[in-house]
């Protein structure tokens, strides 16, 4: 029985190799290993295609999001709104500055943050609201922006969503959006890496100096930075992957429209909730979420993986209930929706390359989980 992974990076590498080993290649020739002539031709096709005016090649999305908030002038003790139900990372960035994560909860529908309490957990010390555009579809950027005090900056984690927009917008257009090129990312590397797209020049070369030990020019240091930068290697496969980024996303969009039909039988019944795309929004499905409801989650999930199938969950815990941020002094119960969701998701394979069988076995495997 073959296994059906999560997410295929063996296929998607097929798809590249060759060019790749030639891109390698020309790395090697011009040992141009950090930075160079494929970061710089990188970042303007990423520009280009997120639709934004910059683009700053980091190490990974940690760093990404970290220098997004530093360049947008949140620094120590600040505090920083940002949802429960994310990805560690959102939170670690926020701390690593040493300024506060203010959690707050999910529409249970879309598990995009809930607009009207980010809004409401604005104080004094707030210097930004971080939405996290989950799954592959963006939240309310324009809608957050508007009803923010000026004081208050939008970064927007687009970690998940490369290609995705809504109402036509792409993220970090007219403000900053940080992402993440993780291998299992929709546009993902062969090792970490990530970016900062901003309309905003000045933002962009704040997080350009930063990312390079506080300078722009070799020896001159403005501020106190770190060294996040691209490397040659990474930005090679980095532009393979996003000539065809495009095409990958469309099959995606084709594969979840499958899942919805194979599985309208069990969402019929009540046993398996449906994602919700929120109107507006092209998704990108960088996960295929359901919720099981009436049997044991991580028994499902378990019994899919036996099965061969690479079924996970994303995320077991939200970010209020972990050790690492439990000094926020929150409890369960406290974000109800985030909660919920954390107890029923589990993500089903999702990669442009899934077959209709493949989707197939997928879904009855899950069935007979199911009982
Ligand atoms: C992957 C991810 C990150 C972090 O990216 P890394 O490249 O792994 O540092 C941040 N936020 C979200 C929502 C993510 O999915």
């Amino acid at each position: 029985m073959n296994r059906i992974p999560l997410v295929d990076l063996q296929a998607a590498h097929g798809e590249v190799a060759a060019e790749v080993r030639a891109g390698f290649d020309r790395v090697l020739a011009a040992t141009a290993f950090v930075g160079g002539e494929e970061v710089r031709a990188f970042e303007e096709e990423y520009a280009a295609f997120a639709g934004t005016a910059h683009c700053v090649g980091v190490a990974n999305g940690t760093d990404a999001l970290e220098l997004a908030l530093r360049a947008s002038g949140v620094g120590p003790g600040d505090e920083v709104v940002l949802p429960a139900n994310t990805f560690i990372a959102t939170a670690g960035a926020v701390a690593r500055i040493g300024a506060r994560p203010v959690l707050v909860d999910c529409d249970p529908a879309s598990y995009l943050m809930d607009g009207q309490a980010a809004l409401d957990a604005v104080g004094p010390a707030t210097r930004a609201v971080v939405p996290v555009h989950l799954y592959g579809q963006c939240a309310d950027v324009p809608k957050l922006a508007a009803a923010l005090p000026d004081r208050v900056a939008v970064v927007e984690d687009a970690a998940q969503c490369q290609g995705a927009t809504r109402d036509g917008r792409s993220p970090g257009s007219g403000g900053i959006a940080a992402t993440s090129f993780y291998p299992g990312k929709n546009l993902g590397a062969y090792g970490d890496a990530g970016a900062v797209v901003t309309d905003d020049a000045d933002r962009a070369q704040l997080v350009r100096a930063i990312a390079n030990h506080g300078g722009t020019a070799k020896y001159r240091h403005d501020v106190a930075g770190f060294n996040s930068r691209l490397d040659g290697l990474q930005a090679v496969v980095l532009r393979a992957k996003l000539a065809r980024l495009a095409d990958g996303n469309r099959a995606r969009r084709l594969a979840a429209a499958r899942y919805d039909e194979l599985l309208a039988p069990l969402a019929a019944t009540g046993r398996v909730v449906l994602p919700v795309t929120v109107p507006g929004n092209a998704h990108v499905w960088h996960l295929y979420v359901v919720q099981v409801t009436g049997a044991d989650r991580d028994t499902v999930v378990a019994r899919l993986n036996a099965e061969g199938v690479g079924a996970a969950v994303h995320y077991p815990l939200p970010v209020h209930l972990t050790p690492a941020f439990s000094h926020l002094g929150h409890q369960a119960g406290d974000f109800p929706h985030a909660e919920r969701a954390a107890a029923r998701i589990l993500s089903l394979p999702l990669y442009p390359q899934i077959t209709a069988d493949q989707q197939q076995r997928v879904v009855d495997t899950l069935a007979g989980a199911l009982g």
